[in-house]
């Protein structure tokens, strides 16, 4: 135990020495040591036959908040003083005491003294020093921060504190928004269900609300906003408001919508094209159901009679007359078959056309002539034609095939029989060649349709009629690339007539003998 001198009793030596605060006793003044307790030479490293008798400031080097005047004479005139010192101990650290200083008469009386109780506080302090700078430096990072708005609410939800991200996102200057409630950022429908209040009660609950949603910037205009809303609570727990963390994602949201569009497109495509596969799949099918039944009509024909031949039923000598039909049967595969051909060729971009100069009068007659046979009792097949020939310069194949198809169809198409007329004439610059019956006819709105790849309309009265619905198609497209193309006017009940028509030179020069020798006639 250190010795005594000068302390202020002897009674409370022992005591004195117990306490763990560093007590000391100093002449008022002079500052002068008289008692150093086992606390001080702990705290400050200097025992006690060296410290007293020596001035505390000098020793301990101390720093006062205050002059030291003004402290000594707040002593004086107070009888106390409480404060903080920064000292050092005898090994340099410096030290925070929290001092409590008390005025004494010493305890012989002779001198006014000082009892000082110090107590290390400099943990504490320099944390706490350490902490307010922390936190100034974080106001400071956070008000700077312009990607985050980042701002405080109330515990009812009015704006208290508002930083540079803030201003940046939603557009208010501080002062326009410090107090205002914070439902100032939502959408009128989101206001009206009470949005706002909900999100701050889940933040209460829960000590934290996050959501992306659309916000409103000052100027009305929509941003999408991912928000984080954080209660913040006093020591006691009770709620002092809200942080609230703000960051304008409306480009993200942006991205992924037209991401989340691209994918549904690719999907729809996908869609429609397994569609469409699908489509094209059952047109197939129905194509060769269909192209089977048209091949398999002349084929049985073809067949009987070839039957009849073998057994010697049926010879051409007895029966001449068979011929031109089993020709015409013929003719009727072939067109078929031609059609399939040309429409693959027209489809894979395969079809040239080759161009001759012939006598389109001549070329019909012949067709006619050729289906003749396949008309039925109840038909009657005309040909009005000019007197001249009438040269045209185009591909007299496929050119036939057209007209073929245009007889064959006015011929099926008219069940029950009546006239089948085929025109041909020209103009100064074009050839016609027309065929109408008195058939079935077609409705005004399924003629655009008839032109279509196996543009077939089946309707109750040609249902039994067999077709591919490749020639109307397959005729117009060839005619057009050789600048022609099919007409049609038709009348349900009452009959169609269809209409080639094709310029003197198909789409290429033609040799000028043949304008001057070509027919005309007029329509
Ligand atoms: P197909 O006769 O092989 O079905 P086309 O392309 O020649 O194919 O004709 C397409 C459709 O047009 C026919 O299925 C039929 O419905 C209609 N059509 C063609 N010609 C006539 C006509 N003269 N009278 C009535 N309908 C016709």
């Amino acid at each position: 135990m250190s010795p005594l001198r000068g302390g202020p009793s002897l009674e409370l030596d022992d005591l004195l020495e117990l306490t763990f605060d560093a007590v000391f006793v100093r002449r008022l003044g002079d500052q002068v040591i008289t008692y150093w307790n086992a606390g001080c030479e702990e705290l400050y490293g200097w025992p006690a036959d060296e410290a007293v008798g020596r001035r505390v400031d000098e020793l301990l080097q101390t720093r006062y908040p205050d002059p030291p005047e003004v402290i000594e004479q707040q002593v004086t005139t107070r009888g106390r003083w409480e404060g903080n010192l920064t000292q050092h101990a005898r090994d340099g650290r410096e030290l925070v005491v929290a001092s409590r200083c008390v005025r004494r008469r010493s305890a012989r009386g002779e001198h006014e003294a000082v009892v000082e109780v110090h107590r290390d506080v400099t943990r504490r302090v320099k944390t706490e020093e350490r902490l307010k700078e922390a936190n100034e430096s974080l106001k400071l990072l956070l008000s700077g921060v312009r990607d985050y708005a980042v701002f405080m609410l109330d515990p009812a939800g009015n704006v208290m504190t508002w930083n540079e991200g803030a201003q940046q996102i939603n557009g208010y200057a501080p002062e326009e928004i410090i107090g205002k409630h914070f439902s100032v950022f939502f959408e009128a429908p989101d206001v009206h269900s009470g949005k706002p209040e909900w999100e701050l009660l889940v933040a209460d609950r829960e000590d934290r609300f996050e959501e992306e949603g659309w916000r409103v910037r000052k100027d009305g205009s929509k941003f999408w906003a991912n928000v984080v809303i954080t209660a913040l609570r006093d020591p006691e727990g009770r709620l002092a408001g809200f942080g609230k963390v703000t960051r304008d994602v409306t480009e993200r949201k942006r991205f992924e919508e037209r991401r989340a569009e691209e994918q549904q497109r690719k999907a729809e495509q996908l869609r429609r094209q397994a569609q469409h596969m699908a489509e094209l799949e059952k047109v197939k099918r129905d194509f060769l159901n269909l192209a089977s039944h048209e091949l398999r009509g002349p084929l049985s024909v073809l067949r009987g009679y070839m039957s009849m031949i073998e057994d010697g039923t049926l010879s051409v000598e007895r029966f001449p007359d068979f011929v031109p039909l089993l020709s015409a049967k013929l003719r009727q595969i072939e067109l078929v078959v031609t059609q399939m051909l040309d429409t693959a060729r027209l489809e894979s971009g395969r079809l040239t056309l080759r161009h001759e100069t012939f006598d389109l009068r001549q070329t019909v007659a012949r067709i006619v002539e050729t289906f003749r046979p396949l008309a039925a009792e109840e038909h009657t097949l005309d040909l009005v034609g000019p007197e001249a020939p009438l040269l045209v310069t185009a591909d007299r194949e496929r050119i036939e095939t057209a007209v073929s198809n245009l007889i064959d169809n006015a011929i099926k198409y008219s069940p029950d029989g009546g006239a089948v007329t085929c025109l041909v004439a020209a103009t100064a610059s074009r050839v016609f060649v027309s065929v109408r019956d008195q058939g079935l006819g077609i409705d005004a709105e399924d003629l655009p349709r008839l032109f279509t790849p196996f543009g077939r309309i089946v309707t109750a009265d040609n249902a039994h009629i067999s077709g591919t619905g490749l020639g109307l198609y397959l005729s117009r497209e060839i005619l057009r690339q050789q600048g022609g193309d099919i007409l049609v006017a038709s009348t349900p009940g009452r009959g169609s007539t269809f209409t080639v028509t094709l310029p003197l030179q198909a789409s290429q020069a033609a040799p000028a003998q043949a304008r001057a020798d070509r027919g005309q006639a007029d329509l």
